[in-house]
C-alpha cells in the first residue's frame, strides 16, 4: 500500500474556495491509488477566529507555573478544529475520512509544553484507520506525553508532524502545500528576478530554512532527510509539482555552485577587547550567556578578545551580564545575516572572494563572515540587506539555470 502524506497550511484552509482546492489535491492523490494521511494547521491567520494567534490572544500568558500546559491545551484546539472541518468536507465529497488529534494518531512527545519534541510515532491506530478509510486527517503541531498530557511542538510545527508521520509510515513522499509555488532562489519580495527551484538537496534547504527562508520547518527536513523520503513543496492553488527536496545523489540536480540566498535581520554584534584578562574573558562570557539561555552566533575568538552576535531582543540582557563581569562590550545593533547556500561550493575555490567583491562593489560593509562546506554567511548592516541579497543573486546568476563552476 503506497502511502502519501500531504500537509496543508493555515491559509490553504482559510476559505471555502481554498478548501475546494485542497479537496481536489486529495481527490487527485486518491485517483493515483494512494492511501492518504492529511496533516492540517489551524484555519487561517489572525484575526480569523480559530487561528493559533487568535486563540493565544484569549488568555493572559504572563501567569506563571502551569500556564504553558494550558497554553498547549488552548493552542492545540486550532488544529483539532481544522481536522474536523476538513474531514467533514471530505465526507461531503464522498471521500471516506476520519479526523484524529495528534495524540490519537500516536504522536508521543516530551513534556516541554509549547516546545515539545516528538519522541516516537506509534503507528498502530494510523494503520488501522488507513485500512478503514481513504483519508486519515491528523491535527498537526500537537502530540501527547506518555501520561496523556496534550502538547504542542513549537510554532510552525505542522510540517514536522507531517514529516514524522511520513517517516513512521515509510511514506512514498511527503507533500507540503502552502500559498507559495515552491522554494525560491531568494525572497521574491526582495529580489525581482528570484527563480523557483525545481530540485534542491536536504542539506541546502535545511541551511536556507534555518537561515530565515520561511518555506518548510527545518526540523521537518531533518526528519525526512534521515529516512531519505522525498519531500515536495507545492502550492495549493496550482497543479504544478513545485520544488522537490531530495538527496544529492539524484542526477537531475543541476550543477549549480550556489542554490539560494537567505537573510535574517534583527541581530546585534558584540565586541569585547581585553588582552590583560583574556583567559577570564574567554571562559566567563559565553558561560553567563549560555546560563541565561542566550544563543550566540558568528563567534570569533582571538588572543585580543571576542566577537559574536546575539538576537537583537537579547541585547540589553547580554550587555548587563557582560558588564557585571567588568568587561566593556562594544555594541552594533541592527545587523543582518545573509547566507549564501550551495551544495556545489564544496571544495571550489573563489566563492568567498566573489561574495566579497560583489558586496564591496556596492559599497556594502562586511562586519563579519563565517563558512561551512555548503554555506557562507556574512554579517552586514540591516540597511544594506536588499542591496546585498540582490548583488549576490546577480553575481551568481541565480535567475538562470547555468553551470557556475568557477574557473
Ligand atoms: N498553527 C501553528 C502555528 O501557527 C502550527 C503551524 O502553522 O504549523 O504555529
Ligand atoms: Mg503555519
Amino acid at each position: 500500500m503506497a502511502i502519501l502524506v500531504q500537509k496543508f497550511g493555515g491559509t490553504s484552509l482559510q476559505s471555502p474556495a481554498s478548501i475546494s482546492k485542497v479537496i481536489s489535491h486529495i481527490k487527485h492523490a486518491k485517483e493515483e491509488n494512494y492511501k492518504l494521511v492529511v496533516v492540517v494547521s489551524a484555519l487561517g491567520r489572525m484575526p480569523d477566529p480559530y487561528a493559533t494567534d487568535t486563540l493565544l490572544s484569549l488568555i493572559d500568558r504572563s501567569t506563571p507555573l502551569h500556564a504553558k500546559r494550558e497554553t498547549d491545551l488552548l493552542m492545540s484546539c486550532g488544529e483539532t478544529i481544522a481536522s474536523v472541518v476538513l474531514s467533514n468536507e471530505l465526507q461531503n465529497n464522498d471521500i471516506q475520512s476520519i479526523a484524529l488529534t495528534g495524540g490519537q494518531a500516536g504522536i508521543i512527545t516530551t513534556s516541554d509544553f509549547t516546545q515539545a519534541k516528538i519522541k516516537s510515532v506509534n503507528t498502530t491506530r494510523l494503520l488501522e484507520e488507513l485500512d478503514n478509510y481513504d483519508v486519515v486527517v491528523v491535527a498537526g503541531f500537537q502530540g501527547q506525553t506518555s501520561t496523556g498530557e496534550i502538547t504542542t511542538i513549537g510554532r510552525g510545527g505542522s510540517d514536522t508532524t507531517a514529516a514524522a508521520i511520513g517517516v513512521a509510515l515509510n511514506a512514498e513522499k511527503v507533500e507540503i502545500f502552502s500559498d507559495v509555488n515552491g522554494i525560491m532562489t531568494a525572497d521574491p519580495r526582495m529580489v525581482k528576478s528570484a527563480r523557483q527551484l525545481k530540485i534542491v538537496t536536504y542539506t541546502e534547504i535545511c541551511n536556507l530554512a534555518y537561515q530565515g527562508a520561511k518555506v518548510v520547518h527545518p526540523r521537518a527536513i531533518e526528519l525526512v532527510m534521515q529516512a531519505n523520503i522525498p519531500l515536495h513543496v507545492r502550492s495549493t492553488y496550482s497543479t504544478e509539482t513545485g520544488t522537490l527536496v531530495t538527496n544529492s545523489s539524484i542526477k537531475e540536480i543541476p550543477d549549480q555552485l550556489i542554490t539560494g540566498i537567505a537573510h535574517m535581520s534583527s541581530i546585534t554584534q558584540i565586541k569585547i577587547t581585553n588582552r590583560e584578562e583574556m583567559h577570564r574573558l574567554h571562559s566567563e562570557v559565553f558561560k553567563v550567556l549560555a546560563d541565561a539561555g542566550i544563543s550566540v552566533d558568528f563567534i570569533s575568538i582571538s588572543p585580543t578578545g571576542l566577537l559574536f552576535t546575539v538576537p537583537e531582543d537579547y541585547t540589553q540582557t547580554a550587555v548587563d551580564l557582560i558588564t557585571n563581569l567588568s568587561f566593556h562590550p562594544q555594541v552594533t545593533k541592527s545587523c543582518a545575516k545573509v547566507s549564501v547556500v550551495g551544495g556545489g561550493m564544496m571544495g571550489v575555490p573563489g566563492v568567498a572572494s566573489k561574495i566579497v567583491q560583489a558586496l564591496t562593489e556596492k559599497g556594502i560593509q562586511i562586519l563579519q563572515s563565517a563558512d561551512s562546506h555548503t554555506t557562507i554567511w556574512v554579517l552586514i548592516h540591516e540597511k544594506d540587506i536588499k542591496g546585498a541579497v540582490n548583488a549576490l543573486h546577480d553575481t551568481f546568476q541565480l535567475s538562470q539555470v547555468i553551470d557556475q563552476g568557477i574557473k
